[in-house]
């Protein structure tokens, strides 16, 4: 049997791409954040995760420029050996002090934080029990550990007690969950989580991808339910709020030392380019001393949110600026991501196996950077694929309350 078989029988997305729906890998062009060109039409973004806009940021932007001036374009080199500048060092320090934790570490991409660490820390005889909804890069850090992986049902704590009732005592449990999903953008009941946590002896780590900028100041899901010493290792990405790419772990200085000599992702990776790691310090300056930002962010969302409802949209479990469009539909939801683009509006079709079958939807994000004009244009163009397609019933209109 050739190994390559698999590749001559995978049409699927041959066949979306010659019927012309093919939504995926699709080039963006000129975009600054609120605006992009796409297929040559000016489009409104609610569809990226640059929650406080701050990729144009001008201090951001002169950062990475200075950055690149002195240091050129890559490490060449993992952290373990050449790879370390000031700048990383500067950044752990700076991201455990932004999260109220005594140590954090940075790595290359957010994805490798978690393989790393959790393929790190869950070994033989250990326990890892993750949310169902939770990001790939935890499921793969899940199978690249040589312990045993167990799934609680989303945001369900009596899921979450009932599968850790079911694990030995004495055996070893890391429990990862988001802080805010990246789909439904829900936020993890964490309270009750940590609180099952410490009955059972189980350590606890949040992926804060898409709640650091957002939450609590930007500080994140610990800091909002003012559980910053309960959760053990907090996770976070630069690719989102924090304007570059990159990620951290922080926690206790004995759990990440033991991290940064253990996680093979770090140790055998090359480090974060300088200018990423100085767009990272100027975020954080600027989140720290121009907190509008995130309160813009919320603004924004938050009017979205209302004209949503207006219109008619089932907008799921949201409670975040990351709004998903229920369409439950593959088709139709990729049928609306078409139109929309039309109407000059850019969003993310989610699909299986994105989502589980019959929760196909529309990703849509704000940014602190939207302009009211350029989500009213968002909002008309919902309006009028929305009626179109019959996403939301005929009857509803944004003129009427
Ligand atoms: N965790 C979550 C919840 C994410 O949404 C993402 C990225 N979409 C990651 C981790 C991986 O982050 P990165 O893009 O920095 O690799």
């Amino acid at each position: 049997m050739d190994l390559f078989e698999k590749t001559r029988t995978f049409t699927r997305a041959k066949e979306a791409i010659e019927m012309g729906v093919y939504p995926y890998f699709q080039p963006l062009s000129d975009s600054e954040g609120t605006m992009a060109i796409f297929k040559g039409h000016e489009v409104v973004m609610i569809g990226s995760n640059n929650y406080l806009g701050l990729t144009t940021h001008p201090k951001v932007r002169q950062a990475a420029i200075d950055a690149i001036e002195k240091f050129g374009t890559s490490c060449t080199g993992s952290r373990f050996l050449n790879g370390t500048l000031e700048f990383h060092l500067e950044l752990d320090r700076r991201l455990a002090k932004f999260v109220g934790k005594e140590a954090a570490l940075v790595f290359s991409t957010g994805y490798q934080t978690n393989v790393g660490t959790i393929s790190a820390l869950v070994q033989k005889g250990d326990f890892v029990i993750i949310d169902k909804d939770d990001h790939a890069s935890i499921v793969d850090g899940c199978m690249l550990s040589r312990g045993e992986m167990r799934r609680f049902n989303h945001n369900d704590p009596d899921s979450l007690d009932k599968a850790l009732s079911r694990i030995p005592e004495d055996a070893g449990k890391l429990v990862v969950v988001d802080g805010v999903y990246s789909m439904g953008g829900d936020i993890a009941p964490l309270p009750t989580l940590v609180e099952i946590c410490k009955r059972y002896g189980a350590r606890i780590m949040v992926d804060d991808a898409h709640s650091l900028g957002v939450l609590a100041d930007g500080r994140g899901t610990a800091a909002h339910f003012g559980l910053t010493d309960e959760v053990d290792l907090i996770m976070g990405t630069f690719s989102k709020s924090f304007a570059s790419i990159g990620g951290f772990i922080a926690g206790s200085e004995q759990a990440i030392h033991y991290i940064q000599h253990n996680a093979r992702s770090l140790l055998f990776s090359a480090s974060l380019p300088a200018p990423q790691a100085a767009a990272v310090l100027a975020a954080l300056d600027v989140i720290e001393s121009e907190p509008e930002h995130v309160q813009r962010l919320w603004d924004n969302a938050e009017y979205m949110r209302a004209g949503l409802h207006r219109l008619g949209y089932d907008t799921g479990p949201s409670q975040t600026p990351v709004i998903p469009l229920m369409i439950r539909d593959e088709y139709r939801t990729v049928l609306a991501w078409h139109a929309l683009v039309e109407e000059g509006v850019y969003t993310n079709p989610v699909v299986p196996p994105g989502v589980p079958a019959n929760s196909s939807l529309l990703r849509t994000s704000y940014m602190a950077t939207h302009t009211k004009d350029q989500l009213d244009i968002a909002l008309r163009g919902l309006e009028v694929v929305g009626h179109n397609l019959d996403l939301i019933p005929q009857t509803t209109s944004l003129e009427t309350a």
